[in-house]
């Protein structure tokens, strides 16, 4: 065999990133390309071929792309071959911008194209593929999914139409397009007779999955094989009764919930575009904790949105006193170019830093609290990985919670009953009970 090319990627942002850096990979190994594809490195200088996978939620995403790339100038001055890649929500939103900003880039493309990659890397294809095409890529990527492990993500919806005054997704992602429950089905069942025992679909809004989602769950926990189904992220708009019902009555589907508020104050909601209220809000989650009273539910923040105030910011720490999370993100507002809030005037820094800071302080002591009444419990273990520690497994709860078991018989995909004994800023301890 000779030696493949070496591929070197760097995923930025969330979940759907880390997917979609996935299948760049598989469409782009020897199996799909012959003799010109790549294998996967982590050491950059060893590569042929950097890709980066960015994402443009994040403040200053462009500049952080350019600074990056920047950093690579030396590399690509010392191997003039090596071919430089932008891919991600960025790579959407500036299109040709980076090339003209940045010559050492061979290729930009966008969310809705990397399918293309192996064309543009033959010279079939342009260099610059922002398109939002006809076809679908999920037919066009390989079907035989590459495994790490007994999870995987697998997206089943992707793009937004909700426009929310904050967020660029709608742009960059496109309108929102739901995959087949067939082709769902079919990946799911591939994945799981590779070793995967815990699945988590992917969506910019998962539950706005226009074939039915509650369907689709049950249809999954119908495959043999696979233990636990999770899904991120929901919008509370588009949830379905029969979803709710799911978490009482499909043992499957795991008692977590990511369902993002942003704040508490309907005002700000209403500026926000978030076409609820507070209360409706926390109906919800009071209907997912009737059909599952230990549901996990974690959620996100934004402190000092435009004209946000003390009020306002007080109504989103009620909220959060209310729901009692396990988790969430919470980042202080920054404007997003081409959002309508990006043209409101913004709270000053110095207030929307301290409100953030309490947000913080608030969740991180009800995320420790809502861990340390793990502590006693029997809890189900999926291994992942052997821990640092000899003997020592880690895997995840059920609550999505990072457990370490001292197993020294524990395998890598299984499933054990474990009794938690310790519960620390990140993580639980525990022993196992089961054989
Ligand atoms: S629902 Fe709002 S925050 Fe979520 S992706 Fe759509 S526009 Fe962005």
């Amino acid at each position: 065999m000779t030696d493949a090319k070496k591929l070197f990627i760097k995923t930025y942002g969330c979940q759907m990133n880390v997917y979609d850096s996935e299948r760049m990979v598989e469409s782009l190994a020897p199996a799909n390309m012959g003799g010109e594809g790549y294998v996967v490195t982590d050491v950059i200088e060893d590569a042929d071929m950097v890709l980066l996978n960015t994402c443009h939620i994040r403040e200053k995403a462009s500049e952080k792309l350019y600074s990056d790339l920047g950093r690579l100038r030396p590399l690509k001055n010392a191997k003039p071959d090596l071919k430089i890649g932008v891919a991600g929500c960025v790579a959407q939103a500036e299109g040709d911008e980076i090339k003209r900003r940045m010559p050492l880039v061979d290729l930009v493309v966008g969310p809705q194209a990397y399918h293309r990659l192996p064309d543009m890397l033959r010279g079939l294809s342009k260099t610059t593929d922002t398109d939002f095409p006809v076809e679908d890529k999920f037919d066009l990527l390989p079907q035989r999914r590459a495994t790490r492990g007994p999870t995987a993500f697998l997206t089943v919806q992707e793009g937004c139409d909700k426009f929310c005054a904050f967020c660029v997704v709608p742009y960059t992602r496109g309108a929102e397009v739901s995959r087949p429950a067939d082709r769902v089905l079919t990946e799911a069942r591939g994945l799981v007779e590779r070793g995967v025992r815990d699945i988590t679909l992917l969506g910019q809004n998962v539950n706005a999955y226009r074939f039915g989602f509650a369907r689709l769950v049950r249809d999954l926990a119908a495959i043999e094989g696979l233990q636990r189904i999770r899904y991120m992220t929901s919008h509370p708009n588009d949830m379905e009764d029969d979803l709710i019902a799911a978490h009482g009555d499909c043992a499957k589907l795991m008692p977590y919930l990511h369902l993002p508020v942003q704040s508490g104050s309907d005002r700000v909601l209403k500026a926000m575009n978030r076409k609820h209220t507070a209360a409706e809000y926390l109906a919800l989650i009071g209907r997912f904790r009737a059909a599952r009273p230990d549901i996990l539910v974690t959620s996100d923040f934004i402190a000092g949105f435009p004209g946000e105030t003390d009020a306002d910011h007080q109504a989103t720490l009620d909220l959060i006193r209310a729901v009692g999370y396990g988790m969430a993100y919470s980042f202080k507002y920054s404007p997003r170019p081409g959002t309508p809030a990006a043209e409101r005037l913004e709270v000053p820094g110095a207030v929307a830093d301290a409100r953030l800071h309490e947000i913080q302080t608030l969740i991180t002591a009800q995320q420790r609290a809502t861990q340390d009444a793990m502590v006693g419990r029997e809890v189900s273990v999926l291994y992942e990985k052997a821990g640092r520690m000899p003997g020592q497994m880690v895997g995840k709860s059920d609550h999505l919670h990072a457990v370490h078991v001292d197993d020294s018989q524990g395998k890598v995909g299984e499933l054990v009953r474990v009794k938690i004994s310790a519960s620390s800023s990140n993580s639980l301890a525990g022993v196992r009970i089961s054989l």
